[in-house]
């Protein structure tokens, strides 16, 4: 490993997102997992957070491309799955497994304590860090102390850091911004509560469906009792090489990553309102 790999942050990504993109990952898994897989499915911002996840996990290498590891985890089902996902947990969060906590017993400070040894960095960032290594570990079947999850549940619900940050922009331009931003970027949190008084709540997701082109994930709000959902496009360039050869089946063995880029390009920008 090298020093500017060790460096590079834990997953802090939303959990959610990372699952979701796994998903679509078992749909189509390009050569590449780049920007023109996902087109404009997350913001450069997601996309990127995206990546840096993956790459930690080594699911995908240097250049982006899966490695074995991610084929056999997207192949995985049930038992096998949660068995390769702790195997992944174990050697990409070494640093906890192996430290001198025990995460059966330990705090969520403790916990903090952990990862603000091995990182550098601030406080925000560090808690969703923590929040994706706690929804990992829920998912791999790894226990932890009652007081980590307590303390994240308490964590992910509350909402005064960020309401009391958002009541100082009075501003209405800022305030719409912030809307935008929030509508963007945050859209597992109700997207009516925002709207109306900048309460940042939770949904739940209700179903997703999977096309071709996109997903849309539908949310409920146990707040509001509001639904919304999103709409993100992403597509492989397996997809496209097939529609191509289904075309022109003499190009099949042909196709450039020119070709692709063009294709993708003219695919991208297409109006779809307001993405
Ligand atoms: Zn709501």
């Amino acid at each position: 490993m090298t020093i500017e790999e060790r460096k590079q942050l834990p997953p802090w990504v939303s959990y959610k997102i990372f699952d979701i993109f796994l998903g679509k990952l078992q749909q189509y898994l390009p050569t590449r997992i780049d920007r023109s897989y996902w087109g404009d499915m997350f913001s450069g911002m997601i996309g990127t957070q995206l990546i840096s996840a993956m790459r930690y996990l080594n699911l995908i290498d240097v250049n982006q491309k899966p490695t074995a590891r991610l084929r056999v985890l997207i192949d995985a089902l049930g038992e096998h799955q949660d068995a390769l996902m702790r195997q992944i947990a174990d050697e990409s969060y070494a640093f906890v497994f192996k430290g001198n906590i025990d995460i059966l017993t330990s705090s969520y400070a403790d916990l903090e304590a952990v990862f603000r040894t091995a990182y550098r960095m601030d406080d925000d960032i560090c808690h969703k860090c923590i929040r994706f290594f706690i929804e990992f570990c829920k998912d791999a079947g790894i226990p932890l102390s009652q007081e980590i999850v307590k303390k994240q549940k308490i964590r992910s619900s509350g909402s005064d850091t960020k309401s009391a940050h958002i009541s100082d922009a009075n501003d209405e331009k800022n305030l719409e911004q912030l809307i935008n931003d929030h509508n963007k970027t945050d859209w597992e949190e109700c997207r009516w509560c925002f709207a109306i008084d900048q309460k940042t709540v939770k949904a739940r997701q209700i179903a997703h469906y999977h096309f071709p082109d996109a997903t849309i994930i539908h949310m409920k709000c146990d707040r509001c009792g509001g639904e919304y959902s999103y709409y993100f496009r992403a597509w492989g360039e397996d997809y496209i090489k097939e529609r191509i050869a289904a075309l022109y089946p003499a190009l099949k063995d042909q196709i450039t990553d020119d070709m692709i880029v063009t294709i993708n390009h003219r695919l991208s920008s297409e109006d779809y309102g307001d993405h």
